[in-house]
């Protein structure tokens, strides 16, 4: 049990697809599958055969190439119940579901706020949590969907986990989302650090995901709505931690 292989290949302009691999069972799973013949040449380069995909939500770049993928490789998807109009699931998971995976736990959190149908994918034994489009390397998702109360609430689910969490976002935004959380977190030293260890990593063609979750509780505005530093910088002392992250939010919207 355990001991997965973690394979992220890019795909379109800034996307991240993800390969989860048990050398024990032979199975593999993909997280999403927004461009169908990019999956399956990551799943070619490594030389295995895709059992299962866990779709996060429903925009285009996440499931345009499901059908593609399921035709291919007969792998069974799994996705959102709730608010799901996505084709082609075999299994509709919720929040608080947990189903089985190379004999690992999946804990499914439904996380909404960017969409409804927002799931993300938490593996306990593994230290490791996909988070779509809701939580990003020092940003998180806009809000398409659900207001700035759904989104902190989902954003507190994934902040509750294990503080050495693995997380794996969707997107490599973390270079301009790092030079907006300057703006509101300018004297935070652990984010000026990471901020200049993106722009090094970027120049090198680097991705700079995953990263951790002790990472983004240090330096993500988004999930330090209660930091008193941020607060005095925004003037809102006295404001809720929503209240808070919902300013943030509209300023990232605006930058
Ligand atoms: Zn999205």
């Amino acid at each position: 049990m355990a001991n997965l292989q973690y394979f992220q290949f890019p795909y379109m302009s800034d996307n991240y697809g993800v390969l989860i691999h048990s050398d024990s069972t032979g199975e593999t799973a993909a997280i999403d599958a927004g461009d169908g013949t990019a999956l399956l040449n990551a799943l070619a380069e490594k030389g295995w055969q895709l059992t299962d995909l866990f779709v996060t939500h429903h925009h285009a770049d996440h499931v345009a190439g499901l059908a593609e993928v399921k035709t291919t490789t007969s792998c069974k998807v799994t996705g959102p119940k709730l608010h799901s109009s996505i084709d082609g699931l075999d299994r509709q998971v919720a929040e608080g579901d947990t189903f089985q995976f190379a004999g690992c736990d999946v804990q499914v959190l439904h996380t909404p706020g960017h969409t409804a149908d927002m799931l993300n994918y938490y593996l306990p034994q593994e230290g490791v949590v996909f988070t779509g489009d809701t939580l990003f390397a020092l940003g998180c998702g806009r809000l398409f969907e659900g207001d700035a109360n759904t989104m902190w609430n989902s954003l507190n689910k994934l902040m509750a986990l294990p503080p050495s969490t693995t997380v794996y976002c969707s997107h490599e935004y973390t270079e301009a989302n790092a030079k907006f959380a300057m703006t509101v977190d300018p004297n935070n030293s652990a984010l000026q650090q990471r901020y200049e260890q993106i722009k090094q990593r970027r120049a090198e063609g680097k991705a700079t995901v995953p990263s951790t979750l002790a990472e983004e509780l240090a330096t993500n505005p988004f999930l330090r709505a209660d930091d008193q530093a941020i607060r005095q910088h925004l003037g809102m002392e006295s404001a809720t931690d929503a209240e808070v992250f919902a300013e943030i939010r509209t300023r990232k919207d605006n930058f």
